[in-house]
């Protein structure tokens, strides 16, 4: 397995901007509501969540930010979401780009306007850590003299280590912290004819989904193959831009509580995008409510985060939708609502 090595002691800006026109913020803004287990109140909570915006969202534990689909647009902003498609952002993002704290790595589910959108690509610094699908790395990699230096390729079922050291002090110092990132299948469009053609046209581009290890390794220990056990660590699954497909059937056959390796946390891409605009719904690209439901069913995660929801106008089924579904389906304990600007507390075990 591949492995990077991050230091976030140098508490790196996230954007590039020189020189700097502002002092790097420390933190990240104060939650306006910070949510817990929706079942199982914890008060030994020591990683969150921080919901920014569409599938941006900031996940912190000892001293580490991982961001994902970083897309940074106002209401009223424009994206290119393939040829003739564009959407148009209805909301703002929790914080701004400018005035992030540092940011370790960037999990990017792929290269769409709406998850890694023109303003982000041109200001991030290009030594950025780029967690990515073989598709985006093509075009981040390669820009000449502008390429971003630093981007890691994961196809379906790769996995990275992800070593870090931060200046926190661990309350167990024999234990180090250690994430294991694993690409998992994910279609933009629906499998068929219209597939067939995506790949022909390059439209709309391939997207991977994660799923992310949080866990702890003592330095004594040889295994260094271990991925987190089920009664310690915390394992995240993040759809990314998918619809429901037989791939994903795969997922629960490697992750479940059967498997030993159970889905804390599952954030869920939904919206039922439909393109090519509101106005001329054909192809819906993201799940919508009733996918969404499917998906919970089958991965079964403790706890689901809808993000995704209503950020730009081509997303069709409203966050709405979705709880109905929830609560008609008697899994309102399962779920977790934020809204942009809020946490989701957990506790990564020891
Ligand atoms: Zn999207």
């Amino acid at each position: 397995m591949n492995s990077i090595n991050i230091d976030c002691r140098q508490q790196k800006p996230p954007i590039r901007t020189e020189p700097p026109t502002k002092a790097l913020a420390e933190s990240l803004p104060k939650a306006t509501q910070s949510h817990d287990h929706p079942a199982k109140p914890n008060n030994n909570t020591n990683a969150s969540l921080f919901f920014v915006g569409t599938a941006t969202t900031i996940l912190e534990w000892e001293g580490f930010r991982l961001m994902t689909d970083p897309n940074f647009l106002h209401a009223g902003d424009h994206v290119h979401l393939g040829p003739g498609v564009t959407g148009t952002r209805q909301t703002n993002p929790a914080v701004n780009l400018e005035d992030l704290p540092h940011i370790d790595a960037v999990l990017l589910s792929h290269y769409h306007a709406d998850h890694f959108d023109e303003k982000v690509e041109e200001s991030l610094r290009r030594d950025l850590p780029i967690i990515t699908t073989p598709h985006a790395k093509d075009h981040l990699a390669n820009k000449g003299g502008d390429s971003f230096t630093n981007v890691q390729a994961l196809d379906f079922w790769d996995s990275l280590r992800v070593n870090f050291t931060t200046s926190k002090q661990s309350t167990d110092s024999n234990l180090k912290p250690q994430i294991q990132i694993t690409g998992m299948p994910g279609t933009h469009v629906p499998p068929g004819p219209l597939a067939v053609a995506n790949d022909l046209l390059g439209a709309v581009p391939p997207t991977n989904g994660w799923i992310v290890e949080l866990g702890y390794t003592s330095p004594s220990s040889s295994d260094s193959s271990s991925s987190v056990d089920s009664d310690k660590g915390y394992r995240i699954y993040i759809s990314g831009d998918t619809l429901m497909f037989d791939d994903i059937h795969r997922i629960p056959e490697k992750y479940s509580s059967h498997t030993g390796k159970p889905i804390d946390l599952m954030l869920i891409h939904l919206g039922g995008t439909t393109i090519p605009s509101p106005k001329v719904p054909i192809l819906m690209v993201t799940m919508d409510a009733k996918q969404g439901i499917e998906m919970m069913r089958l991965i079964g995660a403790d706890v689901t985060i809808p993000i995704h929801y209503d950020d730009y106008d081509v997303f069709l089924s409203p966050l709405s939708d979705f709880k109905k579904a929830v609560s008609e389906a008697g899994l309102d304990k399962k779920v977790v609502y934020l809204d942009r600007g809020e946490e989701y507390r957990f506790e990564v075990k020891k």
